[in-house]
Order: structure tokens, then sequence, then C-alpha cells
């Protein structure tokens, strides 16, 4: 059995413990250099030859910073090591003409790791950190016999070439200037750009300069330049983050017809519903999180989507989580059972250019009301009106609630660690049940020390939910959740939501656009639609089953339940049961007669 060390750099301040770890370590107690201090860092060293794995430095670090892990046997030959204490990779994907492959795993388990090597960003050394930058007469020899032979020597022979559309699309107005036309149309290689403008719907952001983008607009315009470039492996890193259902399922039209043309497609994606429709088989990663990640092998992709759901990989015989995701088909809840926390009648406001109406309805107490709906089309100025902080121009709420609202861009401006905005913000910050209802779930512990300003973007929405969570209110609205964070990530927060929903008698409304997600935390849903930044309407909440059929059939999508696990499936356009369920007039799976 092998084992690892890891220090994660971002927790270690040996600045304030003094190197606690160097202070207990059996081995350097018997004078052996079992933890060192590097030169240039000044952070511990962890030797992995020397290391008893006694875990007493584990223990004692004050930050939690290493961690000393027995690897299963199976796993000694790693691909990659970044350097000495830091994350392993073990395996790759390999793709396939003419078809995608989804790639699904929890963050920091090494996806985007997978991307800088198979685009020939990283040489991969092997394990061999001591030689960072790997070399690729080794790792051509190392796959000898493989598909990867070839790739790794095509790819160091610059005889492929690869296009690569990022993870962090806000990134982008740094590096790429201009406005959106010319972009496109300089990377315009294959002679796309009229058809990918038409279904990313980009007519309108066309002349806009690349730093007057939203992020939905970004990514849209990451994907269309990505989709025009002439290549032969095509890498899109988490390419719905932003995007309503329907730019989603515009995303999976456009990224899929790079496999009917001929390509080699990867996709990495936490929308479940969008990785499966995407798909034609996937890899699943496990491990642990920013430590070591494993490479599963290939799979169907219903059949791994369902094992990664079901928590069991079967040919791997790995547990990747104790207990299965449960989806239940949703009874329809009775219309007048619970008491009301909120209830209003038909309610009209008008922007200058805007103009929203809400049909009357009520919100009950300890419930979670789902809203899907494009951007741009008044969720918030629907939750500002519950809140009593605008003037309606026709229609009453019955009682202004308190509302706690956590917006969809969550640019944050605090400077200060992550401890400090918990403290000035979450005023229950310290009590008990913050450390086991919120800080747990939310795993905030270990970025607690870390600057607000550094924090990734699914650091950054778990900090914002959380602190959401901690306020006092009736309502607790979230507008986007779940962009940024991994599957299991999605579904703690809509677990933590719910159980201070309960605990508090209180409810919540959630703006999303996973519908995976949507599923599986509605108790009712709203649906709004009509005319972004021009017309909206909401409907009353209702049960899910028929705002889901009404959202669906807007926008002409069929979706089934998968029949082992009961998640929902976007049907095949034109498919026998697409079209069965769009003559019953049933969207979102077919009743059983
Ligand atoms: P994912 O895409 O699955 O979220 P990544 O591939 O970005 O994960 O990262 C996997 C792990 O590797 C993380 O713990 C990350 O901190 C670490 N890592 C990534 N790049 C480097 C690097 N250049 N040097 C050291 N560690 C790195
Ligand atoms: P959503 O939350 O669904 O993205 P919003 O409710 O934020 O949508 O906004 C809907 C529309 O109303 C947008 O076009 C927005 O520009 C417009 N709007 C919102 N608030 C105001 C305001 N105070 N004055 C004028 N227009 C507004
Ligand atoms: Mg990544």
């Amino acid at each position: 059995m092998s084992r690892i060390s890891i220090l994660d750099h971002d927790r270690c301040q040996f600045k304030k413990c003094d190197y606690t770890c160097i202070e207990y370590c059996p081995g350097v107690r018997m004078e052996e250099d079992t933890i060192i201090i590097d030169e240039k860092t000044k952070k511990p060293l962890i030797s992995e030859e020397l290391c008893s794995g006694c875990g007493i430095c584990t223990n004692r670090c004050p930050f939690n910073a290493i961690n000393v892990i027995n690897l299963p046997e199976a796993l000694d030959e790693p691909i990659h090591r970044f350097g000495q204490n830091m994350f392993e990779l073990f395996g790759l994907p390999t793709l396939s003409e003419r078809s995608v492959v989804g790639v699904l795993g929890p963050n920091g388990i090494g996806k985007s790791t997978i991307i800088r090597i198979l685009s020939g960003e990283v040489i991969p050394n092997l394990g061999n950190w001591e030689n960072p930058f790997g070399d690729w007469d080794e790792i051509i020899n190392y796959y000898k016999g493989s598909q990867l032979q070839n790739y790794f020597k095509n790819l160091s022979e610059g005889k492929i070439k690869v296009v690569h559309k990022p993870q962090m699309v806000d990134q982008l107005p740094k590096f790429v200037k201009g406005n959106v036309k010319d972009l496109l149309s300089d990377a315009d290689e294959r002679n796309k750009f009229e058809e990918v403008v038409e279904t990313l719907e980009l007519k309108n952001v066309l002349n806009r300069n690349m730093t007057n983008l939203s992020g939905g607009e970004l990514q849209r315009v990451a994907i269309a330049a990505s989709f025009v470039r002439e290549g032969d492996f095509y890498y899109f890193d988490e390419p719905t983050s932003w995007l309503d259902v329907k730019q989603r399922l515009n995303a999976v039209k456009v990224i899929s017809s790079l496999a009917k043309d001929g390509k080699s497609v990867m996709v990495i994606e936490h929308d479940l519903a969008t990785l499966d429709a995407i798909s034609d088989y996937i890899y699943i990663l496990y491990g642990q999180s920013g430590a070591y990640g494993v490479v599963s092998q290939r799979k169907g992709v219903r059949v791994g989507i369902n094992a990664y759901i079901n928590g069991f990989l079967k040919e791997e015989n790995v547990r990747i989580r104790k207990q299965a995701i449960k989806f239940s088909i949703h009874p329809p809840t009775p219309e007048d059972e619970g008491e009301s926390i909120v209830s209003y009648n038909d309610l009209k406001k008008t922007y200058d250019t805007f103009s929203f109406s809400a049909e009357a309805g009520e919100i009950f107490h300890d419930e979670i009301v789902t809203a899907f709906g494009s951007n741009g089309i008044g969720k918030t100025t629907f939750a500002k009106i519950l809140a009593g902080e605008i003037k309606l121009d026709q229609g009453e709420v019955e009682e202004d609630i308190k509302i706690a609202y956590k917006p969809q861009y969550i640019v944050s401006e605090f400077e200060g660690s992550v401890e400090s905005y918990l403290y000035m913000n979450a005023h229950s910050y310290g009590s008990n049940i913050f450390k086991t209802e919120i800080m747990k779930p939310f795993s905030l512990e270990e970025i607690l020390d870390k600057e607000v300003n550094d924090l990734s973007g699914g650091e950054l929405q778990r900090l914002s939910v959380a602190t959401t969570l901690a306020k006092d209110a009736e309502i607790y609205l979230f507008d986007e959740p779940t962009a940024f964070l991994d599957v299991e990530q999605r579904l703690i927060a809509g677990r933590a939501i719910r159980k201070i929903i309960e605990s508090k008698n209180a409810a919540s409304l959630i703006v999303d656009h996973d519908i995976v997600f949507i599923d599986y935390i509605s108790d009712r849903a709203m649906v709004f639609d009509g005319e972004p930044g021009i017309e909206g309407k909401a409907t009353k909440p209702s049960d899910l089953r028929t705002s889901m059929n009404k959202f669906l059939k807007n926008l002409q999508i069929t979706f089934r339940r998968d029949k082992e696990t009961k998640r929902p499936r976007v049907n095949k356009l034109n498919s026998y049961l697409d079209r069965e369920q769009k003559e019953n007039g049933e969207y979102y799976y077919l009743k059983k007669k």
C-alpha cells in the first residue's frame, strides 16, 4: 500500500503556529528529516519515504492543513503529480471521434487538470514530482500500445489541434479585447459564424464590447468562439454556468453538433440533465478532493450517472458516497394544506421598459418553492415586491415579510478573511446551531482563514448561501445557488436550506436552472415567462408537475424519469417518448395510467 501526504498551501499558516507539525513529528524527534522547511516557500515539506503515517501532524496542525492518506492498493501508477505533498492524478479518459465524453466529479478532484494535460498545457510527469515538467518521450512510451500513445505523440509534434473552452469565463475580458462580432469572426475557421449566432442567440450582443457582457453572455460567447474554431479535439470546462435552461439546451445542441461533424469532444459538467443529454459516455472522477483523483473506466451515460447517484462504482468496486441520492415522484401537494406565510392577489408593476405581473398566490410555512424562467424576467422584482421594497401599480401583498436574499451575481468587495466576513454578516456565527447547521454542510471551516477576495467561484457561492441562511427572515430567496457548485455541494446546500427553513418555520424561494436539483428540492414551483427585459409574468406557486409542464411546453422539451433512480432525463427531440408526451401534453414525464 502506498501513502501520500498532502499539504494544503492555502490553509497552512506556519507563521501563526511556528511549525507545530515539525515540533510534534516523532520522526523529527528521532532526528530524521521527516518534515523539513522548504527554503523557497518556508512551508513544511513532508517526506513520504520517511513518514510512518502516525497521523500526529495531521491531528496537531491547528489549521487542518495536513492530510496523510493511505491509497487503495490498485493505485500505484500516477499520471501526474504537481509537486511534493501536492495533488496526484491517476488515469486519464480517452476521447473518440464523433462522440462527446462527459466527465463527472466533485470540485478539486482533477477535472481541469485532465484538460490541461490533454491539451498539452501540462506534460504529465508520471508522479515524479522532482521533475515537475514531464517528458513527452516518457509519456509516449508509458502509453505504448494504447490509444493515448498516438494522442500524445501527435500532440507533442503539434499534429493535432486542441480547442479549449476554459472554466472561468468571467476572466475572459482580461485577455480578449474588442467586440463580440470581431472576436467571433476572427475565430471563425469553420465558417459557422451565422449558425452559432443563431443557435446561441447572440445577435443582440454582437456589437457589444467583451467588457460589457453578463456572465451568461460571456459563457455563450466563449462556447461560440470554441465552436467556430477548427480543431480535432474540443474541451469544454463547465459550459453551463450562468445559463438558463433554454440556453443550456442550446449549448447541448452546439456541442453535440461538433461530434456529428466528426470531432472528439469532452465536457466537464455538474448539471446532470445537461451532462446526460450531451454525453455519449462518461468517466467519473473519485478520490479525495485536493489530494488525489482517480479516473474511472469508461461508462455508458445512463449507467454511469446512475452509478454516481447510487454512490457505488461496480467495475471499480468503489463506494463514492454513503447513501444513494433519492428522487421522488412528487405527488401534487393539496393546495389548501398548511398555513400561509404570505399571500397576495394579482400583482402588477411597470418600469419604463419592463412590465411585470404575478398571478395571485401564497407561500406556505416550511416549503421550498422553486422558480424557473430566463434571466431578466422579473424574479428579483417579485422577491422585492414580497419584501415590500417596491411600490405596486396594482394589487397588494397581505403582509410585508422579512426576506433574506442571495443575488445571482455575488461580487464581493469585502476586504478581509472569511472569518471576519462571517463575524460581521452572520450574527449567529459562533453558536452551536451555526456550527452544525451551516458551518458544517457548507464546509466553511476549511476556508475560514482565506481572504474573501481570493475565494473560488464555488467557495464564494457556499459563503453567500450560508450567510443568507444565517439571517433572520421569513422567506429565504436564493438566485442561482448552484452556480459553481459540484453535484454533492448542490444537494448538500439543498438539504441545509430545507433543514433551516423547517427549524425556523420559514419558507424558501429558489431560482435555479438545474432541473435535477430543482426536482430534488422542490415542494412546489412558479414559472416566470414572457420576454426577458420587456415583459414578465409569474404563475402562482403550484405543484412541480404542473409548473414544469407549463415551463417545458414553452421550451418544447420533454423529460422522462429514469426507471432505476427516478432522476429526470431529457428526451431526444422527436423520439417516440418525446412525441407521445407532447401529444398528451405531458412534458414532465408521463403519468402512470
Ligand atoms: P477540478 O477541475 O476537478 O475542480 P483541478 O483539476 O482544478 O480540479 O484541481 C485538482 C487539484 O489540483 C486541486 O486540489 C488543485 O488545488 C490542485 N492543483 C491544480 N493545479 C495545480 C498546480 N499548478 N499546482 C499545484 N496544485 C494544483
Ligand atoms: P430576473 O431576476 O428575472 O433576472 P429582474 O426582476 O431583476 O429579473 O429584472 C427584470 C427586468 O426589470 C430587467 O429588464 C430589469 O432591467 C428591469 N428592472 C429591474 N428593476 C428596475 C428598476 N428599478 N427600474 C427600471 N427597470 C428595472
Ligand atoms: Mg475545474
